[in-house]
């Protein structure tokens, strides 16, 4: 099954009983037991929910992995596997992971003894480097926020592999429409849902998908003993989503691609990152490893100031953090997402005051464009 269809009829796509073509909700946590511990498959929802299980098994097969696991947000994904670690340990992460990953890492887990190292993954030589004798994890992101840096996940794969790491890629921005990390050699790929599978800015969810089976009953044992699954009502909400992954991705990638043509020929401009630009540092990479370049965009305007003005006078970009939905956000990293960066760490990593940072929608791109172009001041 290609992918298009897998979206449409992958997992489980009805309910046996009834012939309804859409998984019902179970909006349940416990279920009869037919003798003492005999019960038929399911017997509370913390363990195993039948809604949440349709999720888990179509998200498996999107990233071509064995099994799926769904949770309460990206971040109580990304918490409950980095439980798979032991106190000691230490973990190697991208730079400029989501600022939420940041934060765990730094904030929280360093409570419990778990180290980390952030270097910039687009250099191998770099990740190398950063690897000592309790490293047992290599944790990318790729494409990355806001500056769609990207990573070679198979260098990564290789690098994890001769030091006996796991590789867990955060494939958010990508979607397993345009990457699909497993098939490169990672091990453990996840979400937050919340963004392009969810799609319409209703669910907050997180998702795993692993392709081995001793990784699969150490998460699934994670998942039930941390407990911070997700709910059968989102997840629904997630499914209902999935459907239509497809058609919303290319249309989000196509606008994009005009967004990105508009931009290029205004003055007040200065940079643009995409990954779909040859001008962009990883775009052959993206174009090896990506079958497509989604639909985010950052630009610089040159100034703060300007940058401001055009996030007040936009009418169709809905001035918000988050992305990856049906209608397009605008935001101001500096200000917003990575105000917490001290300044001139910000400066050294491109961050500057005047960029903007953009997730396409699927608007009819015309009044996009206009919308940019009215902003901007012309
Ligand atoms: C939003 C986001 C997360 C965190 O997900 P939540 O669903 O908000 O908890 C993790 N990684 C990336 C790349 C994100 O964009």
């Amino acid at each position: 099954m290609r992918s298009k269809t897998k979206m449409v009829h992958g997992g489980i796509t009805r309910d046996e009983q009834t012939g309804a073509v859409s998984v019902p909700i179970y909006q349940v946590s416990t279920y009869k037991q037919d003798g003492v511990g005999n019960f038929r498959g399911y017997e509370y929802s913390r363990t195993g929910n039948p809604t949440r299980h349709a999720l888990e098994t179509v998200i498996a097969e999107l990233e071509n992995g064995t099994h799926g696991f769904a949770f309460g947000s990206g971040m109580a994904a990304i918490t409950t596997v980095m439980m798979l670690l032991d106190a000691g340990d230490h973990v190697v992460l991208t730079d400029d992971v989501y600022g939420g990953s940041y934060r765990l890492m730094s904030k929280v887990l360093n409570r419990f003894d778990l180290h980390h190292t952030f270097v910039g993954t687009s250099n191998p030589e770099q990740v190398e480097a950063a690897i000592k004798e309790n490293t047992k994890v290599l944790y990318v992101e790729t494409p990355t926020n806001p500056l769609l840096k990207i990573t070679d996940i198979k260098k990564m794969a290789d690098i994890a592999k001769k030091h006996n790491l796991l590789l867990i890629v955060d494939n958010t921005f990508a979607t397993p429409y345009w990457q699909q990390p497993l098939d490169m050699g990672a091990d453990i790929v996840l979400h937050s849902a919340t963004k392009y599978i969810g799609g319409h800015s209703d669910v907050v969810a997180g998702l795993v998908v692993v392709k081995s089976e001793e990784l699969a009953e150490r998460i699934h044992f994670l998942q039930n003993s941390v407990g911070a699954v997700l709910g059968p009502q989102d997840s629904w909400l997630l499914m209902r989503g999935i459907k239509t992954l497809a058609l919303r991705m290319e249309a989000i990638e196509s606008n994009t691609k005009e967004l990105i043509q508009f931009l290029q020929g205004h003055e007040k401009v200065t940079t643009i990152y995409y990954p779909g630009i040859e001008s962009h540092r990883g775009h052959h990479l993206a174009q090896e490893q990506m079958s497509g370049f989604g639909g985010m965009i950052s630009f610089d305007v040159g100034s703060g100031h300007l940058a401001e003005e055009v996030l007040k006078k936009v009418k169709y970009f809905t001035l918000a953090e988050s992305l990856g939905a049906v209608e397009s956000l605008i935001s101001l990293p500096a200000k917003m997402t990575h105000a917490s960066i001290p300044a001139d760490r910000r400066a050294e990593l491109g961050i500057t005051d005047g960029l903007i940072r953009v997730s396409v929608g699927i608007e009819d791109v015309r009044d996009l464009i206009e919308d940019l172009s009215q902003a901007l001041g012309n």
